[in-house]
C-alpha cells in the first residue's frame, strides 16, 4: 500500500488461481504478458478496519504480499476453505506474533480446522524450539461471530462437492472458489457496497465459477461494484475488462478499494 488509505478498505493481497500467473512452464500470452496485472499471486485479501487487518486466506506467497502491500499487522485471519493455495503461507506468521506480542486467532469452518491442525502437525505437537512457531488459536465457525472488533457473518457456498465458507463483513462479501450459492446464502450477499467473488475462466469447471457465471452472479446481486479473484492464466486482465461491465472487474494484485 502506498499513500494514504481510506479508514474502512480491503487490499487483493493475490488474485490468481492454485497455480498461480504466469503458470510454471506456460508460453501463452498472458502468462508471457508484461502488464503488471497479468501477475496473480495466489488468491487472498487483508480487510482494514480502523487500523485493524483481518486476513482472508494465507496463501503461499503471503510473505511476499506483505512485503509488497506493507502490511504491519494481522489480529485475525479467515479461512474459507483449507486448499494448499489457501493455507501455505501460514507459517509466516511467526512475524506478526513478534511483532504483535499474542497468538493470531483463525476461523473456519470446523472441517478447514481439521485440515489445518494435520496440514500443520508440527504447531500442535511438542518439539524443540529452533525458529518458533506460529501461535495461533483455531477458532470453528458455527453462526454469525466477532473478530478483530468486527462483526462477520459466515456464507456458507459450495466449491464442487466441498461445502466452504465466504464472509460478509459490513458490507463487503468474499466469496471465493465457489461453484454454487444456496438460495439462503444468496439472501445474506443482498445490498453490497462491494462484492469479490470467485471465477476461474470461460470454460466450465467442476468446483469454480466461469466468467460468465460469475457475472450472472454479480448482476442478481448487484453489488455497487464486484471485483473477480482466482482467475486462471486464460484471462487477459485488459481484455477480460472491456468485455465486463463497469460496475463488475477483474481485481489485480495490490489493487486497494475503499469500502
Ligand atoms: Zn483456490
Ligand atoms: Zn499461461
Ligand atoms: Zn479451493
Amino acid at each position: 500500500m502506498t499513500g494514504r488509505q481510506p479508514d474502512t478498505h480491503i487490499t487483493f493481497l493475490g488474485t490468481g488461481t492454485s497455480h498461480g500467473v504466469p503458470m510454471i512452464g506456460c508460453k501463452c500470452a498472458v502468462c508471457r504478458s508484461s502488464d503488471p496485472h497479468n501477475k496473480r499471486s495466489r488468491t487472498s485479501a487483508l480487510v482494514s478496519y480502523s487500523g485493524r487487518n483481518i486476513l482472508i486466506d494465507i496463501s503461499p506467497e503471503f510473505r511476499l504480499q506483505c512485503i509488497e502491500n506493507n502490511v504491519q499487522r494481522v489480529d485475525a485471519v479467515l479461512f474459507t476453505h483449507a486448499h494448499a493455495d489457501h493455507i501455505f503461507g501460514l507459517d509466516d506468521l511467526r512475524r506478526f506474533n513478534e511483532m504483535q506480542g499474542m497468538s493470531i486467532p483463525c476461523y473456519g469452518s470446523p472441517d478447514t480446522l481439521a485440515v489445518i491442525r494435520k496440514a500443520f502437525e508440527y504447531i500442535f505437537i511438542q518439539t524443540q524450539e529452533g525458529g518458533g512457531k506460529p501461535k495461533i488459536e483455531l477458532l470453528p465457525v458455527d453462526g454469525p461471530f466477532t473478530a478483530a472488533g468486527i462483526s462477520i457473518t459466515p456464507i456458507p457456498v459450495f466449491h464442487g462437492q466441498l461445502p466452504i465458507l465466504g464472509y460478509r463483513i459490513g458490507n463487503l462479501a468474499y466469496v471465493t472458489d465457489c461453484s454454487e450459492i444456496p438460495h439462503d446464502s444468496m439472501e445474506l450477499l443482498r445490498g453490497l457496497d462491494v462484492l469479490v467473488l470467485g471465477v476461474l475462466r470461460k470454460k466450465a469447471h467442476e468446483t469454480h465459477f466461469t466468467l460468465d457465471q460469475g457475472v450472472s452472479v454479480a448482476l442478481e446481486l448487484s453489488a455497487k461494484l464486484t471485483y473477480f479473484v482466482h482467475m486462471s492464466h486464460s484471462l487477459d486482465h485488459d481484455a477480460t475488462n472491456q468485455e465486463l461491465p463497469s460496475s463488475i472487474q477483474l481485481a489485480y494484485d495490490g489493487l486497494v478499494v475503499e469500502i
